[in-house]
């Protein structure tokens, strides 16, 4: 286990693992990428880096062991997604007046934490940036660093300025990272401060050469893993193909049904399958982010750049619907898909009512 384990976008990693050497790491670091490039990931393997008990060294410059207390703390954060979904339900379990006090942070090793966005905004609070500010001034446990990750640059603008203050006067030892799929969006006055680091994303066809290692699948599944794992091979190798086609068949019933406004008994057929709970959360989850891909790949189609579609083994199917709206009802169903999501993880325990989805569609 080590950096070896990060593909692609090489020279951004021994850059960052120079850095680690020279014992002078900058105090805000932007790591710039497209979704699934690997921006979390590689942070996570840096405070690895800086925290590992073990030193370990390869190719002459710092890595991680993984093994050592360090390490195992700071991977219990690697699955984000699901520490983040433990957390706002935690909250979620307070009372009102404490809820409305608490943000969400994801903790696993005394110096290194998360920040991500908070909900219902799935914006960075001010709060969020000033416990920052109150905790990173203590020293971290010996020979350590500390890291902090805003794992989204969604910023409210009192935060903003907040962390503006935060990175005038760093203490030596700490180090912010801010993810960020479009630095652009964050105030000139922090990126001056920071140094800027962009993931490329890995290209479809180097993904697809590295699938060679799943004989399981087969060249049309690997050609859309490929596509659907937007640059991020680790993405593709993990992949739930099985998964992602169920939850595309029921993606297209419900899109078929919103653009025909026809019959809806397939619709309540699909609708059984989705219940209140963890597995139904993430199932539901699974559902939402397949009708953006399948929009998206619409808007490509209407844009005039097909050679972009991902789910191109179904590719006459999106042309087909493509041709039954116009481009604006494609853009408005995105938002209102986006809008259903949003209102799910303000209450994560409710089931999703597949035909509001598609009345949202629909209207
Ligand atoms: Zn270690």
């Amino acid at each position: 286990m080590g950096f070896s384990d990060f593909h692609g976008n090489a020279e951004t990693v021994h850059r960052l693992r120079e850095m680690i050497a020279r014992d002078r790491f900058p105090h805000g670091v932007i790591l710039a990428g497209p979704r699934g490039s690997g921006k979390y990931t590689l942070a996570q393997m840096v405070a690895k880096a800086m925290n590992c008990s073990e030193h370990p060294i390869s190719d002459g410059l710092p890595d991680f062991c993984g093994r050592c207390t360090e390490c195992t703390r700071i991977a219990q954060a690697d699955a984000l997604d699901q520490r983040f979904a433990e957390a706002v339900e935690a909250r979620e379990q307070l009372r009102d007046t404490d809820k409305k006090e608490t943000r969400i942070f994801i903790q696993t090793h005394p110096d290194v934490m998360v920040i991500p966005p908070d909900p219902p905004q799935m914006l960075v609070k001010v709060d969020q940036v000033r416990h920052v500010t109150a905790t990173m001034y203590y020293r971290p446990t010996e020979g350590g660093h500390k890291v902090y990750i805003f794992s989204e640059s969604s910023f409210m603008k009192e935060a903003a300025n907040a962390l503006l203050k935060v990175l005038e006067e760093p203490p030596e030892f700490a180090t912010l990272f801010l993810l960020a799929e479009t630095p652009s969006a964050l105030l000139p006055t922090i990126r001056s401060r920071c140094i800027t680091l962009t993931l490329a994303p890995i290209p479809v066809e180097e993904i697809e050469r590295d699938l060679a290692q799943k004989p399981e699948w087969n060249a049309r599944q690997k050609s859309l893993v490929a596509r659907l794992s937007g640059g991020a091979l680790g993405r593709a190798r993990g992949f739930d193909i099985n998964g992602y086609l169920q939850a595309r068949q029921d993606a297209l019933i419900i899109l078929a049904t919103a653009i025909s406004g026809g019959d809806h008994s397939a619709l309540f057929r699909t609708t059984e399958s989705y219940r209140a709970g963890g597995e139904g959360k993430e199932k539901t989850d699974l559902l939402i982010a397949t009708l953006f891909s399948l929009l998206e790949d619409m808007l490509f189609v209407k844009e005039g750049t097909p050679e972009l579609v991902r789910n191109i083994d179904i590719q006459p199917d999106i042309v087909k619907m493509t041709g039954a709206v116009p481009f604006d009802w494609i853009v408005r169903a995105a938002e209102r898909v986006g809008e259903v999501h949003a209102g799910m993880r303000r209450n994560l325990l409710r089931s999703l009512s597949l035909d509001a989805l598609e009345a949202a569609l629909e209207a």
